[in-house]
């Protein structure tokens, strides 16, 4: 390796900046350049959208995330004028639908609701900020247990996890009491109801700084640091080639999107971290195409109601005056809309599912003011059951050797279908669902199935395995299968079934293959 080895990280989101911290803390003489297609939103680089008081700042931040969906901002992120957006169906704010409806759209009638983010940041500019850890069956087999703790511990330090935030708050535990009585008796110990584990800072006045990539890359954004001098981000610049040998990658081919020249720059080590569907996508326009490429995709499914709480059995738990200091403390932060948030998370072998409870005094729609549970003043839960999908080689991306997309690359085309194994899951969820909401008070919209997609926590596509017999691409580092110094990194790497937020799971899987990469960019 030369004196001072360059590793190029493809993406920008947490998993790209646990990369680069990672690569940059544990070589002292190695560079990183990460490449991010999408524009620069927030200050500091990466930070969360959800911390921008300013509604038409955040507006604004939002739109200019969304890609082929970001309006009037398109062209000057490099975007063809001639991309036209014709969806019916829109995505979350901050996000575009793979499929938006127009030219150059991916083809996914069964799973209409992908999406992704186009910015510095990736979807961790706009995430809620959830980091359950995997349990049981959901973690990889062959990572022992005391790595793993090591692994999950350190992603958490790198995401800045909080167990206790608005642990607190009277009206969230007095949720997470009404829960307990109700499915206490049925979970197994350490498992019931608790608050769940959240990404960012709490701050003096109760609110809460929320984490981006801002805060994983943490000293390599701070001028003063020696990692920072061995660091550069590059927003609006597409990665566009992977190049190789068919064993050893020698660099990457860029666009810088506001010029739209191309450019060959040479790299050491590559780690492509550009989401569940454009990593594969990268490497099979690339000539980089295992078996498992794109294949094996699975969400957690969601099945998710609102319910206005119980006024005679929260006035049972929690006083008229914690009420008032709880409707003061949110007062002074309306803008974010979380104010406690719980869960019951998976076990085996009877609680294969994971709920997650938001309190917030206002209900997340607009209610009709004749409604009897309008003005509620004991405030709404939104809730969701999350269920797992099983793995299947037919579920999954595949390209298209003929037709471009809006960026130019291979199309992609996405199958997808739920089984027995799922729908006999999904209606169990929802009757438990059911059963919380009855816990708790009444509901004020009833339990629905979000069309798949919706999780925006796509799995699976880029699967770590013990062995390379076809069904994985990464190898137990995330080393793609046959290549020296590849790597990819995401949610597409998770090989499990299963139903909780996946980006915590995903960072500590980067923190893996980051310590090896950075060990072998240290080889002579
Ligand atoms: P991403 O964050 O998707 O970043 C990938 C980046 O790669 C993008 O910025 C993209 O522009 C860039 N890129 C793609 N192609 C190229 C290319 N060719 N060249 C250069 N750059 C490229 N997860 C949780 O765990 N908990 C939650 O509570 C949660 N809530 C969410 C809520 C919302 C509204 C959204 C949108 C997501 C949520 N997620 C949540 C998902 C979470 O944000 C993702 O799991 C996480 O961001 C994945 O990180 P990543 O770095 O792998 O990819």
């Amino acid at each position: 390796m030369p004196e001072n080895p360059v590793a190029v990280v493809v993406g920008s989101g947490p998993v790209g900046s646990a990369y680069a911290r990672v690569i940059l803390e544990s070589n002292p003489t190695a560079r990183v350049v990460m490449f991010e297609a999408g524009p620069q939103v927030t200050t500091p680089a990466g930070s969360s959208v959800r911390n921008i008081a300013d509604p038409d700042e955040k507006a604004r931040a939002r739109e200019m995330s969304q890609g082929p969906q970001s309006g009037t901002h398109r062209e000057s992120l490099g975007i063809p004028a001639g991309v036209v957006v014709e969806g019916m169906f829109t995505a979350r704010e901050g996000t575009f639908l793979l499929d938006f409806g127009g030219d150059g759209a991916a083809h996914a009638g069964r799973f209409p609701a992908a999406a992704a983010s186009n910015n510095v940041g990736g979807m961790g500019a706009h995430w809620t900020c959830a980091i359950p850890r995997p349990s049981f069956s959901e973690k990889i087999d062959f990572i022992g247990d005391d790595e793993w703790e090591d692994l999950v511990s350190t992603a958490e330090r790198l995401l800045h996890h909080r167990a206790d935030a608005f642990s607190d708050s009277p009206i969230g535990t007095a949720i997470r009491a009404l829960l307990t009585d109700e499915f206490g008796a049925e979970l197994p110990e350490g498992y019931g109801p608790s608050t769940l584990p959240v990404a960012g800072d709490p701050q003096p006045d109760g609110s809460m700084v929320w984490a981006g990539a801002d805060m994983v890359l943490g000293p390599l954004l701070d001028p003063a640091t020696d990692e920072a001098s061995r660091f550069e981000l590059r927003d609006l610049t597409l990665v566009r080639r992977i190049e190789h040998d068919g064993r050893t990658v020698t660099g990457v081919t860029i666009e810088d999107l506001r010029t739209h020249e191309t450019s060959f720059f040479p790299a050491d080590l590559v780690v492509v971290a550009a989401d569940a569907f454009r990593s594969p996508q990268l490497l099979w326009a690339s000539g980089i195409r295992p078996a498992a490429l794109g294949r094996y995709l699975t969400e957690h499914h969601v099945v998710i109601c609102t319910v206005a709480l119980d006024g005679e059995r929260m006035a049972g738990l929690v006083t008229d005056e914690q009420l008032a200091d709880e409707l003061a403390r949110r007062a002074q932060n309306p803008v974010d809309p979380v104010a406690a948030v719980n869960r019951i998370p998976f076990s085996e072998p009877d609680h294969p599912f994971s709920l997650q409870v938001m309190y917030a005094e206002n209900p997340p729609f607009q209610l009709d003011p004749a409604h009897p549970a309008a003005g509620n003043r004991w405030g709404y839960v939104n809730m969701g059951y999350g269920m797992r999908k099983r793995p299947r080689v037919e579920d999954g991306v595949s390209f298209s050797a003929d037709e471009l997309d809006w960026r130019g690359f291979p199309n992609m085309t996405i199958e997808y279908e739920l089984t027995d194994a799922e729908d006999v899951e999904i209606a169990a969820g929802e009757e438990r669902l059911r059963r919380a909401a009855n816990a708790l008070g009444t509901f004020v919209a009833g339990p629905r199935l979000l069309p798949n997609g919706s999780s925006l926590h796509y799995m699976g596509t880029m699967r770590t395995g013990a062995l390379d017999d076809g069904t994985s691409v990464a190898d137990p580092w995330s080393h793609v299968w046959g290549y020296d110094n590849l790597l990819v990194g995401g949610n597409g790497l998770i090989p499990t079934a299963n139903t909780m937020n996946p980006t915590l799971m995903s960072v500590a899987i980067a923190v893996r293959g980051a310590r090896k990469a950075a060990a072998e960019l240290a080889e002579d």
